[in-house]
């Protein structure tokens, strides 16, 4: 479960102070998929950022089964990191290195040894669809393809939760749905627990289960997608 209790996050810069987030509230269930939607601007990629600590949040807690990441320390948020991972509108493939290679990265970097992370990076090539591009590098790839590696990349260290960062933005629309697609198996196969950032109204009403509204840094709405995006 993740616990989003009276965050904020201010950024100083040379021109002032920009309150990016302002009192964020709210709680995701395990194996929920749940949507945080806004405008550009709106705070959406400093909440996500501030989910896993790589932006340290100003005040207020964030909860992830019942541990408060914001009390832990660099060497412990590393071992977060591995629970809690993440994917891009921009993919952030290593270009120079293969598609075996970008999967096995994080279970390197773990010390999993090779046999072992080998038959992993085997399994999560076939969970995403790409058993056939192992030994192509990225700039062979389709961005639908490319987003798949990412997320295998992501699912390499069993993660507990996985933070979808505009993660469809770049790609078309039916390339979209098949992502979709694929994150909503991987949710509902492994039993991961999803967030997603999207400024994409068809993004949440096709697989979130709740959702979060954000402008200008405060959540101004939430619940059941169904009940928040209902027919009048
Ligand atoms: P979104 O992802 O919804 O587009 P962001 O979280 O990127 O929004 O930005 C929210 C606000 O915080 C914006 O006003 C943005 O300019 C500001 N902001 C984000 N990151 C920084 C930063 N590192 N320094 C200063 N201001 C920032
Ligand atoms: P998908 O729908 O799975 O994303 P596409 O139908 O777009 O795949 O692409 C089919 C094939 O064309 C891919 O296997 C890929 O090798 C190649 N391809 C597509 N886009 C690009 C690109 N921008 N650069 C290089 N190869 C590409």
């Amino acid at each position: 479960m993740i616990e989003i209790k009276n965050l904020n996050k201010t950024f100083k810069t040379e021109v002032g102070t920009v309150e990016a987030l302002k009192n964020i509230n709210f709680t995701v269930e395990d194996g929920e998929i749940y949507g945080i939607i806004g405008m550009s601007g709106a705070g959406k990629s400093t909440l996500v950022r501030c989910i896993n600590m790589i932006e340290k949040p100003t005040s207020g807690e964030v909860r992830i089964d019942d541990v408060d990441l914001t009390k832990l320390q660099d060497w412990q948020l590393r071992n977060i990191r591995r629970d809690v991972t993440m994917i891009f509108q921009s993919f952030n493939l290593l270009m120079q290195k293969n598609v075996r290679d970008n999967i096995e990265l994080p279970l390197k970097f773990a010390g999993v040894n090779k046999k072992k992370s080998r038959k992993t990076v085997n399994e999560l090539l076939e969970l995403v669809g790409l058993g056939d591009k192992a030994s192509a590098y990225p700039a062979q790839l389709s961005g639908g393809q490319r987003q798949r590696v990412a997320i295998a990349r992501a699912l390499a260290t069993n993660p507990k939760v996985l933070l979808c960062d505009e993660a469809t933005s770049a790609l078309d629309p039916k390339t979209t749905g098949q992502i979709l697609e694929l994150i909503r198996d991987i949710n509902k196969k492994l039993g991961i627990t999803v967030v997603i950032i999207t400024h994409q109204m068809s993004v949440v009403q096709s697989i979130c289960d709740k959702v979060a509204i954000i402008d200008h840094g405060e959540i101004v709405e939430r619940g059941k997608v169904s009940e928040i995006f209902a027919n009048p």
